[in-house]
């Protein structure tokens, strides 16, 4: 098997969905595999809310990441170290990332899916190869080790912009955080902004695969480190088809644990 050409199909597939640039795009809110997110609510309480907004600075305003992007990935130092217990590998690009996300903005976890098979490392290599700017904060490997490819205070552009109506279901409701640098949402597309709001993360998965308990455990971890980091909560976990109607990811396989994540955080 074509293990690269893999890895570059499962990446697009997500991506197509996250930034909606193919196809996506025009076909609005009401098609597609929505009945399962329309079904479930969420709520974000008024206090959750960001106060105000803040200009977002230049993607390549941090002294951690090298300004020559696509060449040089390298840790960041501004993070505090994750717990032992989480084999977290951190590798960054800045052009991966789009000015800074104050932790007061913080108040959702996206959940993705790759679609498709392969490991993080040939995701990252994938969309730091594509020029699209587009990664995930985490992605989760089937073994449970985690690739961090944008650091927790910096925007990622991996949820692309929401089906309408979606700021004012999800509680963003200042558009003025406007998350891309380089990247506007069309005219069409009125209520952009989850990436402000948001950590993503993808797991390695593809189809109605099961999700093997070393990456449930390993996600388990790595949400109690972001809850952690965001000082207890990190607000409201949704997968990403809530905030896109239509999108695909999470599976359905993933649907009890991801309702168990959202009123615990941990899976049985
Ligand atoms: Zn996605």
């Amino acid at each position: 098997m074509d293990a690269r050409r893999l890895i570059a199909a499962a990446a697009f597939a997500c991506l197509l969905f996250a930034v909606g640039c193919v196809g996506e795009v025009d076909s609005g809110s009401g098609s597609g595999s929505s009945s399962s997110a329309r079904s479930i609510s969420v709520s974000m309480s008024v206090a959750d809310r960001p106060a105000s907004s803040e200009a977002s600075s230049s993607a390549s305003s941090s002294t951690s990441v090298s300004s020559e992007a696509s060449s040089a990935p390298s840790s960041s130092s501004a993070e505090p170290a994750p717990p032992a217990d989480l084999d977290i590998t951190q590798r960054y690009y800045a052009d991966l990332q789009h000015g800074e996300k104050p932790a007061q903005y913080q108040k959702y976890i996206v959940l993705h899916d790759t679609e498709g098979g392969g490991t993080a490392d040939g995701v990252l290599e994938y969309w730091e190869g594509n020029g699209n700017k587009i990664a995930s904060h985490f992605i989760v490997n089937k073994d449970g080790s985690i690739l961090q490819c944008v650091p927790l205070d910096k925007i990622a552009h991996h949820a692309g912009w929401g089906s309408n109506g979606h700021n004012v279901q999800f509680g963003v409701e200042d558009e003025s955080r406007d998350d891309l640098l380089g990247r506007k949402p069309s005219s069409s597309y009125t209520d952009y902004g989850m990436n402000s709001f948001s950590v993503g993360i993808e797991m390695v998965h593809q189809g109605s695969d099961s999700y093997p308990e070393a990456q449930l455990q390993a996600l388990d971890k790595l949400i109690a480190y972001i809850d952690a980091y965001y000082g207890g909560n990190a607000g409201t976990i949704i997968d990403h088809k809530m905030w896109r109607l239509g999108n695909s990811d999470t599976s359905s396989a993933f649907a009890a644990y991801l309702a168990n994540y959202r009123d615990h955080r941990t899976h049985d």
